[in-house]
């Protein structure tokens, strides 16, 4: 592991999105290598405001696939109204 993907893994790292292993990957990284320890230590005490605006962006996300899933319902619960109408009225 080299340090560019180190510095690509540690703003996840800071910001708990970063995967079990990833999360090793760093630990590990971060016991031989004092660049990027520094690094990180730079990063938590200005954090970037990309950093801070992952979690927005996620919730709005979530929120249009849920709306999605919504529409999708709806549309679904529509299609077996339709379905049973017309079966009763072809029986
Ligand atoms: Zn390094």
């Amino acid at each position: 592991m080299n340090c560019e993907n180190i510095k690509k893994i540690i703003p996840r790292y800071i910001s708990h999105n970063a995967s079990n292993d990833e999360i090793n990957m760093v630990e590990e990284h971060l016991c031989i290598c004092d660049k990027c320890r520094t690094l990180l230590a730079d990063s938590m005490d200005s954090p970037q405001p990309t950093v801070f605006n992952e979690p927005d962006n996620k919730d709005l996300k979530k929120d249009e696939i849920s709306g999605l899933l919504e529409y999708l319902l709806l549309g679904i619960s529509l299609l077996i109204l339709l379905y049973f109408l017309f079966s009763s009225v072809l029986s």
